[in-house]
């Protein structure tokens, strides 16, 4: 089965690379007819392979029509927070990375297709974040990234090559940004709820710059020798800028990328020259590779702490499962800044 709906989804990705012409996210806001009409033989297509090759059901489709309430689908779960902030009474989410999964690593499965196809307005990160979907992505969605100021977005060094940092939501104003973004999306959906819309939008925009004077207070507390903010991958250099503590990432960027022996030795280093107090696990990468440092560092008799384990990991790429701490930015934030503090002051 597997292997059958992988060889389906290659070709619907085929058939959007090819049929379509690609939209151009900055400024586009509607997909047109053509292209849904396109998008709409794409998913036939792939339920007939799916049902032909295997003799299987095709899954039933995931999303329930409500009549007159449109559904609009994010890729993360940062995306669905900013959308239920904006819009929770006027729209139905869904989502496409489940919370605590990678979205560098995430390969779209025929259902997320359905979903894609199925959606009102589909809303992606973009700057490359969701680095397996970016073809249907661009084809059919609308980004947070759309027009972020050149100079406020960083750059980062993966594996030798300069690439577009896509770990944005720790700046608050590019988040700021993002969420003018999607009340933009909602609105032009929407133009009936659009000051709704917008009146939602500026009172959580006064909330984030109320949580982030707060985060700022807290970090101020950490005193300069102890500043030093060590995690698995590199998830926080936009976070590093905006509270002047510098970050260090044995894994770089990418999540797919196998720590070298090098980096991990080099990042030891820095932890004993350095009396770095402790590391931090993330709940979307390896807890394992953080205690390689630990014991590396009690190699040359120093003795760091690994922060990790429930309720004591760093969100980066991904806020908590609904339900559960962290499970939307404001307490996300909030959560790393309180651990961070709590173990380097
Ligand atoms: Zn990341």
């Amino acid at each position: 089965m597997k292997k059958n709906v992988l060889l389906a989804l290659l070709i619907v990705c085929a058939i959007f690379a090819s049929a379509c012409t690609k939209l151009d996210a900055q400024n586009e806001a509607e997909v047109p007819e053509t292209e849904k009409a396109t998008i709409a033989e794409a998913e036939k297509l792939i339920i007939n392979e799916i049902e032909e090759t295997d003799g299987a059901e095709a899954e039933e489709p995931t999303i329930e029509a409500v009549e007159g309430i449109p559904t609009v689908t994010g890729t993360t779960t940062f995306v669905v927070d900013i959308v239920n902030r904006l819009a929770e009474d006027f729209v139905i989410t869904e989502l496409i990375v489940p919370a605590g999964d990678d979205p560098h690593l995430y390969e779209p499965k025929p259902q997320d297709l359905e979903k894609l196809t199925n959606s009102d307005l589909v809303i992606y990160h973009g700057l490359h974040f969701e680095g397996r979907m970016v073809d249907v992505l661009e084809t059919m969605g609308h980004q947070l990234a759309k027009d972020f100021p050149a100079d406020e977005v960083g750059v980062m060094d993966d594996q030798g090559v300069m690439i577009v940092d896509p770990h944005f939501w720790f700046n608050i104003d590019l988040y700021k940004k993002a969420v003018e973004n999607v009340a933009d999306y909602l609105s032009q959906m929407l133009p009936d709820k659009a000051a709704d819309i917008n009146t939602n939008a500026e009172t959580y925009k006064s909330d984030l710059d109320q949580m982030f004077a707060s985060c700022q207070e807290k970090m101020d507390t950490i005193p300069k020798q102890s500043r030093i903010l060590i995690t698995p991958h590199d998830a926080f250099n936009y976070f590093s800028r905006s509270f002047d503590i510098p970050v260090m990432a044995p894994q770089g960027v990418s999540t797919d990328s196998e720590v070298a022996n090098k980096d991990i030795q080099n990042t030891v280093d820095f932890i004993v020259q350095n009396k770095v107090k402790a590391v931090f696990a993330e709940t979307t990468t390896d807890p394992a590779r953080m205690e390689k440092l630990k014991e590396a560092a009690q190699v040359q008799g120093f003795e760091v702490k690994v922060v990790s384990g429930e309720g004591n990991e760093l969100f980066s790429d991904s806020l908590a499962p609904a339900g559960e701490v962290g499970d939307n930015y404001i307490d996300m934030f909030t959560h790393n800044v309180d651990l961070i503090v709590e173990n380097l002051k």
